[in-house]
């Protein structure tokens, strides 16, 4: 066995125990190797976050920031496409927690009187 294969056969036994959490500085799983947060990150994030949704807005705001600064830094021609980043992080919560749904709703509803 060379010793390349000796090291991904470990790699291996180490990240079958690894849970769905970003690798940085390049913001991918370290289990799938999805852009993070990728969907079984999602579904944790969900689950952990259920009570308090606003809590989880708060952590991927300041994962959202890191993953900007990171990423910029490695390559700062990519950072180019905010809303892209911005809806990897901060977009997808919106369409799986009712709490914020209502609540855009009654703001929209807001603004169609003000015309
Ligand atoms: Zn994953």
């Amino acid at each position: 066995m060379s010793q390349q294969q000796r090291r991904s056969s470990a790699y291996r036994a180490v990240s079958a125990g690894v849970e769905h959490l970003p690798l940085r500085p390049l913001w991918m799983c370290r289990r799938c190797g999805q852009p993070w947060p990728c969907g079984p990150a999602k579904l944790a994030l969900v689950a952990e976050y259920r009570d308090s949704p606003v809590s989880l807005f708060l952590y991927l705001a300041g994962c959202l920031r890191d993953a900007i600064d990171d990423l910029h830094r490695l390559n700062p021609s990519v950072t180019g496409s905010a809303s892209d980043i911005f809806d990897r992080f901060l977009g997808w919560p919106t369409r799986h927690t009712d709490s914020y749904r209502v609540a855009t709703a009654e703001a929209s509803r807001g603004e169609g009187t003000s015309s």
